[in-house]
C-alpha cells in the first residue's frame, strides 16, 4: 500500500487526468503529470508537469525517481513507456494490458480468442486481405487499428470497393466491422486490484452524436438480466487481462444481445457521472487502485445524466465567431453541476467540459438535461 502524501505519476494531461489530480489531492497525494503540451488541463492543477514526449528517456527517469507509482489517462501512451517505468516503479495498469487496449486488432482478437461476444469483424493488414471478406459483413465500418477516438479514423462503407478505398486512405492496418442496428449502448467502469478483488460502478447508458459521446445516463434503461451480464463479462475480462487499475468496457446491445465494443485502460468520459452521482468517483477509485487502498463504495445515490460540452458550442452563435457560452444559464439550475476543463482553445468536436443533472427522479433528470442543453445553444 502506498499511503499519502506519496507522489503519483500520471501519463497524459487531458480532462481525465485533471479529475484524477483533484481526486488524488483530496486524498492527500501529490501528482506529477507527463504531457508534451504546456498548460494542458491536468498540468495546470498538478503539483508539477513534466513537458516532454511520453517516450522521452530523461522524462521517464525523472518520474521514476520522484514518484511511487504511475498510471495513465490516455490509451495511446506508448506501451513501451510504461514498460520502461515498470523497471523502476509500480505501474498500474500494466504495459501489457494497455498494449491490448490501444490496438483494435489486438483488442478484438483478444476478445474473440477468450470467448467474449463482439461485432463480426475482419482484420486488414494489406489490400489483398480484402479478397477474403464475406459479403455478409456489409454495410460495415472500417476503423484504423491505432489512434482512433471519438469516431475519428472510421469510415462507413457499403461495398468491397468502398472498403478498399477507405483502407487505402487510412494507409494503415484496420479492422472492418459489420454495421449493427443498436438497441442501446452501455458501458461499465470497474476497478480491480492485485488480489483480484473488483468494484463495478453502475452500468451507464450512452447516446452518441456523430461518433462522439453526447449524453450518458444512469440507471441505464436495460433489463436487469443484461446489466448483470455486462457486470459478469467485465469481471471475466479484467481477470483474463490480469488487470490492476480502472478499466472501462463499452458494450453494444444489438437485437437483445450484449457484445463488447471496445475497452479503455482508464476512467472514461461515460464515467464522469460518478463524480456527482456516486459515493466514490471513478477518479478516486483510480487513485485507490494504483495505491493499493481498499476500494470506495460505488453506490449510486441519485439518478444522474451527463451532457458533454463540445467546442461547437463556442461557435453556435455570432456567425461562427468564438464566443464563450453563457454559463450563467446553467449556473441558475441548482441540481446541475458544471465541469469545465480549462482547455485553451475551443474546436469543433473537442470536449471542453460537461455538466451533470442529479435528481432523485431519472425521467426528470433526463428532461432537465435536455432543457439545459438547449438553453446554451446545443443542437438537437
Ligand atoms: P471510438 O469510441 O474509439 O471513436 P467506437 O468503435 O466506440 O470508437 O465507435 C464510436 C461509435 O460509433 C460507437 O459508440 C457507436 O455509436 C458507433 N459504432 C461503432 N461501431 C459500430 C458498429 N459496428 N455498428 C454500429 N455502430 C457502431
Ligand atoms: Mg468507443
Amino acid at each position: 500500500m502506498i499511503p499519502a502524501p506519496a507522489t503519483l505519476a500520471m501519463l497524459g494531461g487531458g480532462q481525465l487526468g485533471r479529475f484524477f489530480v483533484s481526486a488524488a489531492h483530496e486524498l492527500g497525494y501529490r501528482v506529477m503529470v507527463l504531457d508534451p503540451e504546456v498548460d494542458c488541463p491536468a498540468g495546470l492543477i498538478a503539483d508539477e508537469q513534466v513537458v516532454a514526449a511520453y517516450d522521452e528517456a530523461e522524462a521517464l527517469a525523472y518520474l521514476a525517481k520522484n514518484c511511487a507509482v504511475a498510471t495513465t489517462e490516455f490509451e495511446n501512451v506508448p506501451a513501451i513507456a510504461l514498460e520502461v517505468l515498470a523497471q523502476h516503479m509500480l505501474v498500474h495498469p500494466s504495459a501489457g494490458a494497455v498494449a491490448i487496449a490501444q490496438d483494435r486488432i489486438i483488442e478484438k482478437c483478444f476478445l474473440r480468442d477468450h470467448g467474449f461476444p463482439t461485432t463480426p469483424f475482419f482484420v486488414m493488414h494489406e489490400a489483398s486481405d480484402l479478397a477474403k471478406i464475406s459479403e455478409d459483413l456489409f454495410p460495415a465500418i472500417v476503423k484504423v487499428a491505432r489512434f482512433g477516438y471519438d469516431g475519428k479514423g472510421q469510415q462507413r462503407v457499403t461495398s468491397l470497393d468502398q472498403a478498399k478505398q477507405a483502407f487505402q486512405q487510412f494507409n494503415a492496418p484496420c479492422v472492418i466491422e459489420k454495421m449493427l442496428n443498436l438497441d442501446l449502448e452501455v458501458s461499465l467502469v470497474m476497478a480491480r486490484n492485485a488480489e483480484g478483488e473488483t468494484a463495478c460502478f453502475p452500468v451507464v447508458e450512452n447516446q452518441h452524436r456523430h461518433g462522439i459521446l453526447d449524453i450518458s445516463m444512469v440507471p441505464a434503461r436495460a433489463s436487469k438480466n443484461l446489466l448483470d451480464r455486462a457486470k459478469y463479462m467485465a469481471n471475466q475480462l479484467a481477470e483474463k487481462l490480469e488487470y490492476v487499475g480502472v478499466l472501462t468496457v463499452e458494450f453494444f446491445i444489438s437485437e437483445g444481445e450484449l457484445l463488447i465494443n471496445e475497452i479503455a485502460p482508464r476512467p472514461h468520459n461515460s464515467g464522469h457521472y460518478t463524480i456527482d452521482g456516486c459515493i466514490t468517483s471513478q477518479y478516486e477509485q483510480q487513485v485507490r487502485a494504483m495505491c493499493g487502498l481498499p476500494f470506495g463504495a460505488t453506490t449510486l445515490h441519485s439518478a444522474t445524466v451527463m451532457v458533454n460540452l463540445l467546442g461547437d458550442l463556442w461557435f453556435a452563435k455570432d456567425n461562427g465567431h468564438c464566443v464563450e457560452p453563457q454559463w450563467g444559464l446553467l449556473n441558475k439550475i441548482p441540481n446541475l453541476k458544471l465541469h469545465l476543463y480549462a482547455k485553451q482553445v475551443a474546436r469543433s468536436g473537442r470536449k471542453m467540459g460537461h455538466f451533470t443533472i442529479v435528481d432523485a427522479n431519472a425521467d426528470k433528470a433526463i428532461k432537465m438535461a435536455q432543457i439545459a442543453r438547449r438553453a446554451i445553444g446545443a443542437k438537437d
